[in-house]
């Protein structure tokens, strides 16, 4: 626990953008503002700590933003920031203007950087889970996935359409390199014949078996939802090996879902999500909590080590696969 009072904060979005970021800052400002604490925002991720791009904001800088897709602040993978010249520049440039605090909103390369950060310059920082991946330990939802979710459902019943009206069989790719939260969930909810996600392997022979099964029983469409990260390949790879396997008359549709999935209004759910962690992370910053994660776990609000965030990887529930 920090012994100094924390008063001046500074507030970045950092690694890929999530739909809800926004929300979480108007909420990080707000509670800020509320508090009697004097707040800045940083652009760019830790660029813009290193490039002196600090600006002060207050309630009026986060109007009209919790339902706008992307960051105000913008964010970045920041190169620099992961020597120790860079990082010493960046703590210069906040401590000439007294800032105390830090609340990083981003994904665990983030939380890896933050940590780092506080450890060496002794300045307390708290994140905010913002990744269209669910995988942060700590946090049963991160700010961004049940947008990217209901983002690609909404594209895979539109996909269904065409499927259904041809016959044919769609390989769908949804984002997640290491994670096959999105490709999973996605994928019940569209009603997908399978899933292939880089946590369970199946093999293309098991893939090859659903669709000749679907194919005897005389289904009009196939949808077979790929993670990117799947063992086996992308959806274009997998397509490829499993046409050769195949009936060479079976019309196979391969579509990459790609950065809409990042894109677009949050739900109301990242939204309140997005509110409540903004909130969580600034009261927690204030009771001298450090070098942890506000996340929502069984609905209570927690605070989980930076430590354990970036160690522990969160497994997709059994009951799902
Ligand atoms: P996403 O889940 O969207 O990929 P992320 O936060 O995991 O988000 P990363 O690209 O892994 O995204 O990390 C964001 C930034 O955090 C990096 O560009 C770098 O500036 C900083 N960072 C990550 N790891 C470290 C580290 N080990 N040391 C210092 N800084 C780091």
């Amino acid at each position: 626990m920090s012994a100094k009072k924390v008063n001046k904060i500074a507030v970045l979005t950092s690694g890929g953008d999530a739909p809800g970021m926004n929300a979480a800052i108007r909420a990080v400002v707000r509670t800020s503002v509320y508090h009697g604490l004097q707040v800045f925002g940083v652009a760019r991720g830790y660029n813009g700590m290193i490039d002196d791009d600090i600006f002060e904001m207050d309630s009026k800088s986060v109007g009209n933003i919790i339902q706008r897709g992307g960051t105000i602040l913008k964010t970045a993978r920041s190169k620099e920031f992961f020597e120790i010249e860079g990082r010493k520049i960046a703590y210069e440039n906040l401590k000439k203007r007294g800032i105390n605090g830090i609340v990083v909103i981003g994904g665990d390369g983030s939380f890896k950087g933050a940590q780092k950060f506080s450890n060496e310059f002794d300045i307390p920082c708290i994140g905010i889970p913002g990744t269209i991946d669910k995988d942060i330990a700590g946090s049963d939802f991160t700010i961004g996935f049940d947008t990217a979710v209901n983002t690609a459902v909404e594209a895979i019943d539109k996909i269904r359409d065409t499927a259904d009206s041809h016959d044919r069989v769609f390989f769908i790719e949804v984002m997640g390199r290491d994670s096959g939260y999105i490709a999973i969930e996605c994928g019940i909810a569209g009603g997908a014949e399978a899933v292939m996600i880089p946590e369970n392997l199946t093999p293309i022979s098991e893939i090859v078996n659903i669709l000749e099964q679907g194919i005897s029983k005389a289904k009009s469409s196939s949808i077979v939802v790929v993670a990117e990260g799947d063992e086996e390949g992308n959806a274009q790879i997998v397509a490829k090996n499993i046409k050769d396997r195949m009936d060479e008359n079976l019309d196979i549709r391969v579509t990459t879902l790609g950065h809409i999935q990042r894109g677009g209004i949050p739900t109301a759910y990242d939204r309140i999500l997005a509110s409540r962690l903004g909130l969580g992370a600034l009261e927690g910053l204030l009771r001298g909590e450090k070098n942890v994660m506000a996340g929502v776990v069984n609905n209570q609000l927690i605070y989980t080590p930076f430590h354990d965030t970036i160690t522990k990887k969160k497994p997709v529930s059994e009951d799902l696969i």
